[in-house]
């Protein structure tokens, strides 16, 4: 019946309200309350050290190919060991879109996403993390893994002098 319908379409809506009312509310007062996120959150990207202190990353470069809007750069280095490492190391933050996928990209677990979400800024230029600023004292979520324990240093001889090794190539040597 019409009158029915009508009636159930006025007091229903009515009837939501009150019902909601004596919910607790899911809003929080933001910045006086802070939620704390799951240890597994991507917000701020870290880049984390070994146990022995040294710097995890050996600056490979995967991370910033994994990276879907091209917000990591580097430029690589190497120690008189043959240990790689990276001179200087790059995040813009303005551009980042949290995916996790450079985290999942490195083999050496350097860089981390942490669940540090409070780094807005007001100007852009300010969100350009330098390597000083993503740089930690610890080893993020697996403080035991240590990458050159697995892998050994790469370069101990120079280029080509170890068993089986080819020297590098000169390339004008290919010249036509
Ligand atoms: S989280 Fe995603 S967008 Fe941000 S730096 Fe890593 S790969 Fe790039
Ligand atoms: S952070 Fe990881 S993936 Fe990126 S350059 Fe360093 S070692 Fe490679």
């Amino acid at each position: 019946m019409p009158l029915l319908r009508d009636l159930k379409g006025t007091v229903q809506p009515f009837w939501v309200t009150l019902r909601n009312m004596f919910r607790k509310p899911v809003t929080i007062q933001y910045p006086e309350e802070k939620r704390q996120p799951p240890p597994r959150y991507r917000a701020r990207i870290i880049l984390t050290r070994d146990p022995d202190g040294g710097e995890r990353c050996v600056a490979c470069y995967l991370c910033s190919a994994a990276c879907p809007v091209d917000c990591i750069s580097m430029q690589s280095a190497e120690q008189p060991n043959g240990r790689r490492y990276a001179t200087w190391f790059r995040i813009n933050f303005a551009r980042c879109i949290y995916c996790g996928l450079c985290a999942e990209a490195c083999p050496t677990w350097a860089i981390q996403m942490s669940p540090d979400y409070e780094f807005s800024k007001y100007a852009s230029i300010d969100m350009v993390y330098e390597k000083e600023d993503l740089l930690v004292d610890h080893g993020g979520k697996d403080s035991e893994y240590n990458y050159y324990r697995h892998a050994g240093i790469g370069v101990v001889n120079p280029r080509g002098g170890n068993e089986d090794e080819y020297g590098p190539v000169d390339i004008k040597t290919n010249m036509p």
